[in-house]
């Protein structure tokens, strides 16, 4: 147990990020430069319509393209000629029902993709000037789509793995609750032909047995990958998932010691600083899946600073709505 110790990514801690030096000194959309495209209403709806319907408006009930627009209060209405249907500018996009004007959300988007490591419900509360329970709607619906973005993806080639936990015997503040607020998850990285890392995962899941690694294995690993790890026995099942499985046999030594595991551990220390950082204690269990694929949506993208906000915008715009009851009640799921 006291080799796990270090992979436990509780909050109360803070770690040294290990560089990735190239991408931090990338520079993002700044401030004036984002404020100048999307600092109006108009601005922010038309931005929207491009994304929505890119070859312009297509009825939704009959593909005609003839329209008028109305408005309904301060939203954008488009009445199809033929049918006489009336969609919505935000009807179907996960801005749906909202009440904020989408310059809020806009800000949002832009806010929350562009902070490198992440944002807390009580800093985006401060900087959009709305109430603390509306912020954390709307960074979990956000977050949300980060989820169901990364959830099209599965990593390939060599890819390294180690088990860790999401919060601590601290956490919360309260001696003795951790047990019951700690997620295990998977960390997964996949490696280029160099050796760099390509893509991240951070899976919950129920436990490390091998029934918990298959099930991991076959919903976010290609068939024909080589996994690395350390010699945790329950790694072996994802040859069940047709991966051939590489352990590494510690002899004594640390990971954070080996060279075979240095992406996977500096993946771990970027999402400890971005959790001990930005988040206040949360529940882990209800919402772990969701702040790790933030955290992995970041991650996964880092290349792309300046166009993130446009990508979170596209994924917002064809997420599927989710009612507010669905973004509270979600469980971790493995
Ligand atoms: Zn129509």
């Amino acid at each position: 147990m006291s080799l796990l110790r270090h992979k436990v990514i509780a909050i109360h801690h803070t770690g040294a990020i290990m560089g990735i030096n190239r991408i931090q000194f990338q520079p993002g959309l700044s401030m004036p430069e984002f404020l100048k495209g999307y600092g109006t209403e108009a601005q922010c709806e038309q931005a929207l319509e491009a994304v929505r319907w890119p070859q312009g408006f297509h009825c939704p009930r009959c593909a005609g393209t003839a329209h008028s627009v109305l408005r309904d209060g301060a939203r954008k209405v488009f009445q199809c000629t033929a049918c006489r249907h009336q969609a919505s500018l935000i009807a179907g996009t996960v801005f749906q029902g909202t009440k904020l004007p989408l310059t809020t959300w806009f800000l949002a988007i832009y806010l929350i993709s562009q902070a490198k490591t992440g944002l807390s419900a009580m800093a985006l509360r401060r900087q959009l000037g709305v109430s603390y329970p509306t912020a954390w709607l709307i960074q979990h619906k956000l977050m949300q789509v980060m989820a169901d973005r990364e959830e099209r993806y599965v990593l390939e080639g060599s890819v390294q793995v180690d088990d860790a936990y999401l919060g601590g015997e601290r956490t919360g503040g309260k001696v003795g609750r951790g047990s019951e607020n700690k997620v295990p998850f998977v960390a997964a990285v996949s490696l280029t032909e160099e050796n760099r890392p390509l893509r991240v995962r951070l899976t919950p899941v129920s436990g490390f047995t091998s029934e918990a690694v298959l099930a991991w294995a076959k919903g976010n690993v290609a068939p024909g990958s080589t996994v690395f790890s350390d010699g945790l026995a329950c790694f072996g099942a994802v040859a069940g998932a047709g991966c051939a499985h590489r352990p590494t046999i510690m002899a004594g030594r640390k990971p954070k010691d080996m060279p075979e595991f240095k992406w996977i551990n500096t993946v771990l220390g970027n999402l400890k600083t971005s959790l001990s950082g930005c988040y206040h204690a949360f529940d882990f269990q209800k919402y772990a899946m969701r702040y790790l694929a933030a955290f992995c949506y970041r991650f996964n993208r880092r290349f792309d600073l300046r166009t993130l906000h446009q990508r979170l915008l596209v994924a917002a715009v064809t997420a599927i709505p989710r009612p507010q009851r669905l973004i509270r009640v979600a469980d971790v799921c493995c």
